[in-house]
């Protein structure tokens, strides 16, 4: 590719006049040139004294600011430990304006802010009051992950032993699930990983020591020094086999107060392990690593979220998971619904995949069964319980199992959410819902994919249930109705090879849009119901969407809701 000074000279030459005419001197690094890298090695005059800097120009000049490095100032804040790199602009540059910008006026106008923005000095909050915790600046080990609990430092002893489960060795991945103090008293426990999670693979335990200040930036050989300063057993190795494997570890972690938040002083964690066995190349050495930490907790994980925090207290009854339903699952699953049961009895085929939440490698196996284990696994703030239900088979008589299952649709649940795309059960789940009072979500979408309709009934006795939706649909005549969804020709129906019954034709980007407006419907539900929110934000009871026009051409989603009261045929009420 031709270089940005080559494509752009008159940009080059600007660059290097606006330099001169602010008084810096620079030197193109001509051994950097030669590998088509620009780096000009630089001299600013500050309080009187020379002051080296050294610019690297990123590869697509303009549009990305130069990073400056000040390799003989060691700042508190502002710029990177170790890289030397000063901290400019606000994070990923926002500030820069490519038009306008040189690297002359970036030094100018920035390098005072730097100065400026140390500790005790009047502009340290001049990036946003951004915390610059030291983890931040690590190299760990590419990878590789250590989930470990957010916990208190101040109460915290100087030193004990801690539990890992281990998922993978090299990279290491794995979870502390419990911390615990000298005397073996757990003093706190992961919230996103159980002991029960690791009943298949090997817990170890590894020993922690509390330092008395923040560590500065270093590698795995640094830390493990570190650790032994603070501690003089932890020179010493204290090997654990693992399961199966000629390898023994090591686990250290180094617990301390760090700036998780502006000028805050919480728990930070960093992890280190040395180990032997059959992957270290030559006989007797050591592999020493250090690996990436992230402090887990449900706070932090609903930070990011913080409305959807009361979703932890609903329990939601997912029936049916395909086309719309998978998604759907995936998404409550993710907002962080507190349980989620969910009930099919179907088994994913390889074709299915194209539109499915997942993919090729679960086929054969019972879609609740791989929802609850995926799910489980990357959304651990939701409990979900899946149950293989054909919800009106009558070939069992497990009369006990079929009483338990068929309770869990109900008990306990903020909502019944109906995915089912069959009428016979969703005139079923309504009925069970008016009767228990549970409110009541139901989805479906046409063929082809062309609309979708999601509706929903508070479950009172006189209000507007499912039953009334389908008297608006049924009688096109009527003043008040519910536009026949728009659908594609049943010529496009298809029997895929080897299936009895033909399936619809539909893409999974067309439906999932159904599925959307289902999961907001069912969280504004729950969110309503347990005392999150004080009302519904929606004022429609019926929504239909039309991804296609009258001719059938594809157009932006569509919304039309319908207010509805209950209707008077509706022999519900
Ligand atoms: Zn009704």
């Amino acid at each position: 590719m031709t270089k940005w000074w080559e494509l752009d000279p008159a940009r080059w030459e600007r660059e290097q006049q606006a330099l001169e005419a602010a008084g810096i001197t620079f030197e193109v690094d001509e051994g950097a040139r030669s590998k088509g890298r620009l780096t000009l090695n630089l001299t600013k005059l500050w309080d009187g004294q020379p002051l080296r800097l050294v610019a690297h120009y990123p590869f697509n000049y303009p549009f990305a600011n130069p990073m400056v490095v000040a390799p003989t100032l060691d700042l508190a804040r502002h710029q990177t430990p170790g890289s030397k790199q000063l901290c400019m602009l606000r994070r990923n540059g926002e500030d820069w304006k490519p038009a306008t910008d040189t690297l002359s006026s970036l030094i100018d106008q920035q390098l005072p802010r730097v100065f400026a923005g140390q500790p005790g000095q009047p502009e340290e909050d001049l990036n946003g009051k951004e915390a610059e915790p030291v983890t931040a600046f690590l190299h760990p080990q590419q990878g590789s992950f250590v989930g470990f609990p957010a916990f208190d430092i101040s109460t915290l002893p100087d030193k004990g032993t801690f539990k890992i489960g281990l998922v993978q060795l090299n990279p290491l991945r794995g979870t502390v699930i419990e911390v615990l103090d000298q005397q073996g008293r757990v003093l706190f426990s992961s919230e996103a990983r159980s002991r029960e999670n690791f009943t298949k693979r090997p817990i170890v335990e590894g020993r922690w020591v509390k330092l008395a200040e923040r560590p500065k930036v270093g590698d795995a050989n640094d830390f493990l020094k570190l650790a032994a300063e603070s501690d003089a057993n932890l020179s010493r190795p204290a090997w654990k086999p693992l399961p199966n494997t000629d390898v023994r570890i090591d686990l250290l972690a180094l617990l301390f107060a760090d700036e998780l938040t502006w000028k805050g002083a919480e728990g930070n964690a960093i992890v280190v392990s040395r180990s032997i066995g059959n992957k270290t190349k030559t006989v007797g050495s050591t592999d020493r690593a250090l690996h990436r930490v992230e402090l887990e907790s449900r706070t932090n994980y609903f930070r990011r979220d913080p409305t959807a925090e009361g979703l932890q207290k609903g329990c939601v009854s997912l029936v049916g998971t395909g086309s719309i339903g998978s998604p759907a699952a995936k998404w409550l699953a993710q907002a962080g619904i507190g349980e989620l049961r969910l009930f099919d009895h179907d088994v994913l085929d390889a074709g299915n995949a194209i539109r499915w939440e997942l993919g090729r490698d679960y086929a054969g196996h019972h879609k609740v069964t791989v929802l609850h284990a995926v799910l489980s696994e990357n959304f651990p703030y939701t409990t979900v319980v899946p149950t293989t239900l054909r919800i009106g088979d009558a070939s069992s008589d497990d009369m006990a199992w079929l009483d338990k299952a068929y309770e869990g649709l109900v008990n306990g649940v903020t909502c019944l959410f109906d995915a089912s795309a069959s009428i016979g059960v969703s005139n079923y789940l309504s009925a069970f819902a008016r009767h228990q009072g549970i409110p009541h979500v139901w989805m479906h979408a046409s063929n082809g994919g062309w609309a979708g309709l999601v509706g929903r009934a508070s479950g009172k006795p006189e209000d507007f249930c499912w039953m009334c939706h389908l008297y608006y649909l049924d009688d096109q005549d009527a003043e008040v109705k519910i536009p026949k969804l728009r659908s594609a020709p049943e010529s496009a129906e298809v029997q895929p090879a080897g299936c009895l019954d033909p399936t619809f034709v539909g893409a999974q980007v067309d439906l999932s849009e159904v599925s959307l407006m289902g999961v907001r419907v069912v969280m504004d539900e729950v969110l309503v119901h347990v005392g999150a929110q004080p009302a519904t934000q929606y004022d429609w009871n019926v929504a239909v969407v039309d991804l296609r026009d009258e001719a059938g051409r594809p157009q932006l989603p569509k919304w039309t809701p319908y207010k509805l009261p209950r209707h008077a045929k509706c022999t519900n009420h």
